[in-house]
């Protein structure tokens, strides 16, 4: 962001919405201190089923890991009955307000754990680069797309759109179906984009802003394994809390 656009729209907590200091740090602004020391503190809460921290924890809802996901980064949980956390109120703003430094910000704090995974399979984001036609992408939410661009951005890996939305109108709302209901859903309302269907990909990192019934991000995994990616990795900023 440009200082001129710094002083018309002064940068903002990415989750109270409080008006933070102008440093010129850019990305490392998007929180402030307060909410910063929240934000940090979510990321060492233990899992309950595997007592990791949750930046370490390797669980995986199990509709994604039938899908043939092969790991998924996550930073923090989501609980949607705690709607004044910094988690909920940082991931809320990411779907309203497009907030380059937020998005930077969460992508950098994505950037670690994801190297970290990739290192499991002797592979580094410059494995997928660019001339090997492998992606960092998206599912067509802007907030997940947003997300992965700054991924890609600051690790040199290319975003594309491997995935699209379907204009497709769910009949009853998600919540108040079964898991198998939800998948097939979701399976409906995502396509391959063009980029999709003619890139020879072998690694993925499916890109998301919050999971929660895991659904929309099964149906992505599940496209691109029939599509012959060999490995997709997902990574999200949160994922929700069981019920
Ligand atoms: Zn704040
Ligand atoms: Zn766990």
């Amino acid at each position: 962001m440009g200082i001129l656009k710094k002083l018309i729209f002064p940068p903002r907590c990415a989750a109270c919405r409080c008006l933070l200091p102008y440093d010129g740090a850019g990305g490392e602004q998007a929180l402030c201190r307060d909410c910063r020391g929240e934000w940090e503190l979510e990321k060492l809460v233990r899992c309950p089923d595997c007592r990791r921290a949750m930046i370490d924890c390797r669980c995986m809802p199990d509709m994604i890991r039938n899908a043939g996901c092969a790991g998924l980064v996550r930073l923090v949980s989501y609980d949607p009955a705690r709607p004044e956390s910094a988690v909920n109120r940082a991931t809320n703003n990411l779907k309203r307000i497009k907030d380059a430094d937020a998005f930077d910000f969460f992508a950098s704090q994505l950037l670690l754990p994801i190297q970290n995974r990739l290192d499991e399979f002797e592979l580094d984001m410059t494995d997928i680069c660019p001339r090997r036609r492998s992606a960092v992408r998206e599912h067509g939410f802007d907030q997940a797309e947003q997300l992965a661009q700054s991924l890609a951005k600051l690790s040199g890996a290319e975003f594309e759109t491997l995935l699209l939305r379907r204009r497709f109108v769910f009949e009853r709302e998600q919540k108040h179906l079964t898991a198998a209901e939800r998948l097939q859903n979701a399976g409906r309302a995502v396509r391959l984009s063009k980029a999709g269907r003619q890139a020879a990909l072998e690694r993925v990192i499916l890109i998301d802003d919050v999971v929660t019934t895991g659904a929309t991000f099964s149906a992505c995994a599940d496209l691109l394994r029939h599509a012959g990616v060999q490995l997709v990795i997902g990574a999200c900023l949160a994922v929700a809390v069981k019920k």
